[in-house]
């Protein structure tokens, strides 16, 4: 059976050029193995990758807008809502391709929480990830990650989702080609290093006692630790394909995850 990839992360994180790089790194292979894949962005304007079902073809979200007198959040949000109406369709093509592909790859509108916290994103989710083994692919975007206190809340979103999802999670450093993200790996394998970043920032008050922002993310930091120790961290940049071939080898152990962790707690709570 072939892994699906959801890709999940901020806007502007990178989701799509991701999923182009690994689409032209699975055709660079020998014997090429071209992956199936779903844009499910309405909104988007250019594809860079040749998606094989594009939500686009079926919903016009400028039209939905105007039908239902949306803004574009709205907008992608009902878009989203009607493709999923229509999903098991799409589980269909899906399982007439399971055979001949190894990959399937989820490119999922650019603002996260669309994806994330919509009853439409949890059922595509879900209708995936009881046919397929699934991971998922949080990409971070590095460059914009870096002060301690943005990583911890790009941190906590990740657990939210991982908690939500339950599936297996890797979490993808992009943009190294512009930030290295050894600071933050660094932060995820200690954590009084990342007490140490935040006190170099300068979270004091005037007498140098710790601000209420640092004791509270002191705290967080001690949650997030229990966070990291579940996940795979690996850096890549979709400009360059540095990383491609470990974020790959991730996948693989993540599917493995899949079989021995999510399996038997889908069966048991179905
Ligand atoms: P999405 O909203 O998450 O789908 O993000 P996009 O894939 O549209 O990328 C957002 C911006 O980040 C674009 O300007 C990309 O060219 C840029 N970008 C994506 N990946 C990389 C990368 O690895 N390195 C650099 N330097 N820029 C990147
Ligand atoms: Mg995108």
């Amino acid at each position: 059976k072939p892994v699906v990839i959801i890709t999940i992360g901020m806007a502007g994180s990178g989701k799509t050029t991701f999923v182009q790089r690994i689409n032209s790194y699975l055709n660079s292979l020998s014997p090429p193995s071209p992956p199936y894949k779903l844009n499910l962005d309405p909104a988007v304007i250019n594809v860079p990758f040749d998606p094989n079902i594009d939500i686009r073809d079926t919903i016009d979200f400028k039209e939905v807008m105007k039908q239902y007198n949306l803004g574009p959040n709205g907008g992608i949000l009902t878009a989203l809502n009607l493709f999923a109406t229509k999903f098991d369709q799409v589980l269909n093509l899906m399982e007439k391709r399971s055979d001949t592909v190894d990959y399937m790859i989820l490119d999922t509108p650019g603002q996260i929480e669309i994806f994330t916290w919509s009853a439409s994103g949890a059922i595509i989710t879900d209708a995936v990830a009881s046919s397929f083994p699934t991971v998922v692919a949080y990409i971070i975007d590095t460059p914009r990650t870096a002060a301690p206190a943005t990583f911890m809340s790009n941190m906590l979103y990740a657990c939210s989702i991982l908690y939500k999802t339950k599936l297996p999670f890797i979490l993808v450093f992009n943009k190294t080609d512009v930030t290295s993200p050894e600071p933050m790996l660094e932060w995820m394998r200690d954590f009084e290093e990342f007490q140490k970043a935040l006190t170099s920032e300068g979270h004091r008050d005037a007498d140098g006692e710790p601000t209420y922002m640092n004791s509270l993310m002191n705290s967080m930091s001690l949650v997030l630790d229990e966070f990291y120790k579940e996940l795979k961290a690996v850096p890549v940049s979709s400009y360059t394909g540095a990383g491609i071939p470990e974020f790959f080898k991730a996948v693989e152990a993540a599917r493995q995850e899949y079989e021995t962790e999510y399996l038997p707690e889908l069966a048991r709570v179905t």
